[in-house]
């Protein structure tokens, strides 16, 4: 079949199904049916790459030339961006159908997609639990088979966390490794953009697609690009797995605790050695993440004025009113709380006492994975401490949100990449194994990922 055909079924499959998830805020079918055109005639010259005419989607963080560009926000509801991210880009280099923009939590804030100005999405595998965030609509499209693929962006968790409540696979690089130019931004010393898809495979030959130096991003890693599916069939002899005590205590579903360690039991048997290992300062990550984070967003965020592009109030009065209710009016709740809260802890006379003590308590998780990762080649553990939780359950008590990304933070406070599997499902809904590795190995999440797959 043509990718013209290919295209029209994932497209009619969105209209029929998304009803239900609410994971697409913009469908591109338009775009989407010249992108699968154009590559048919590069198939039919016999011109094709690995990604020619196959349909993938874009969070909707990411901007898209001539294409609504959102971030879930009320702000950005009329943006239509005039440019292309990088990762867009490429995946337009590479012959990608782009079927539309995924749903998210408003500028990638939340772990559930309930902060989205378009409505909460749906997790395809019980409509009354919440999908993961912020990278909700990716993880759900995914999984419900609206799209085989879709890009994410992961801060502190959300590329990992909304592919282990949602079944899938999902992979944060090392920070630097995919460009962030026209990655709408959110904490910039934290995002990174990667793959959302239904296998390690699939991941690697997303990630050969997105990795790369870019001089548009001057935190860009200038270092060679591995071909990612390259040694995903390597056997595991020999692996060291490290199992941080502190991954398996403390307020997680007993049985996600069981369904990791059965895991890692298989691991056993295809090679690998296993030892417990302690990152003493995981429980510190949420505190030092949630000054960091608000912190690098209270500054992004001020670019929203109202002035240049986004939404403006109508009729202001004067200058000062303008900034105020267009920011007023356009961002959501926990959008503004993030800059109230990153706004004061950048402030004279607080600053030392907030934004210093997390930069410093960042050292030290970064000093403890170092150490860790010089004694084993992985560290494993469960991405959630429980699976999916029900829409609403939440989100009038941000610190037990908060509290959800346990296992996620400390990798982006540090920087290392990091990867989550389905593994096994608790009271049906999946759950995932989350799989950490030094910088810039990448190769080995995806081959350890893909032998367990
Ligand atoms: N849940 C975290 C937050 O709300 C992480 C979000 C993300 O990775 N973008 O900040």
């Amino acid at each position: 079949f043509s990718s013209v055909e290919l295209t029209q079924a994932y497209l009619a499959r969105i209209k029929a199904e998304d009803t239900k998830y609410n994971s697409f805020i913009s469908v591109t079918d338009d775009l989407a049916l010249e992108q699968a055109a154009a590559a048919d005639s590069l198939i039919a010259a016999g011109d094709a790459g690995t990604f020619t005419g196959l349909p993938i989607a874009h969070k909707d963080i990411f901007c898209t030339q001539g294409v609504r560009t959102s971030c879930a926000s009320k702000m950005l509801d009329n943006f239509i961006s005039p440019y292309n991210a990088t990762v867009v880009d490429k995946f337009n280099q590479a012959g990608a159908v782009t079927l539309g923009k995924t749903n998210m939590d408003e500028f990638a804030m939340g772990s559930s997609n309930e902060s989205s100005f378009y409505g909460p999405c749906k997790n395809p595998w019980n409509t009354d639990c919440v999908p993961g965030g912020s990278s909700g609509g990716s993880a759900a499209a995914v999984s419900a088979q609206l799209t085989p693929a879709a890009t994410g962006s992961d801060t502190g968790g959300s590329i990992r966390q909304p592919a282990a409540l949602c079944g899938i696979t999902g992979l944060k690089p090392t920070y630097g490794r995919v460009s962030r130019y026209g990655m709408i931004a959110f904490a910039s010393s934290l995002d990174q953009g990667g793959p959302m898809t239904k296998t390690a495979e699939d991941a690697a030959l997303m990630l050969n697609v997105m990795a790369g130096f870019d001089k548009r991003d001057s935190t860009s890693a200038d270092r060679d690009v591995p071909d990612y599916t390259a040694d995903l069939t390597k056997p595991l002899d020999g692996l060291r797995i490290g199992l941080p005590k502190e991954f398996f205590s403390g307020d997680i579903n007993a049985d996600i605790a069981a369904q990791t360690q059965a895991a890692i039991k298989e691991f056993e048997k295809l090679g690998a050695t296993v030892k417990e290992v302690s990152l003493p300062n995981t429980a510190l990550s949420i505190p030092a993440y949630y000054i960091i984070a608000p912190a690098e967003a209270s500054s992004n965020l001020s670019r929203f004025d109202g002035v240049r592009y986004g939404y403006r109030c109508e009729d202001p009065v004067d200058l000062e009113d303008l900034y105020k209710r267009s920011r007023g009016e356009g961002f959501g709740p926990e959008v503004k709380r993030r800059i109230l809260v990153g706004a004061y802890a950048l402030s004279e006379g607080f600053y030392d006492a907030y934004y210093n003590k997390a930069q410093q308590i960042r050292r030290l998780i970064r000093d403890d994975f170092t150490k860790v990762l010089s004694e084993v080649d992985v560290i494993m553990g469960p991405t959630t401490p429980h699976p999916a939780f029900k829409i609403g359950e939440k989100s009038s008590d941000p610190v037990a949100m908060y509290m959800e990304d346990i296992f996620t933070l400390s990798l982006n406070l540090a920087g290392l990449p990091g990867m989550s599997i389905p593994c096994g499902t608790v009271d049906g809904l999946p759950t995932g194994l989350q799989i950490i590795g030094d910088y810039f190995a990448e190769q080995k999440l995806l081959n350890v990922a893909h032998q367990f797959q």
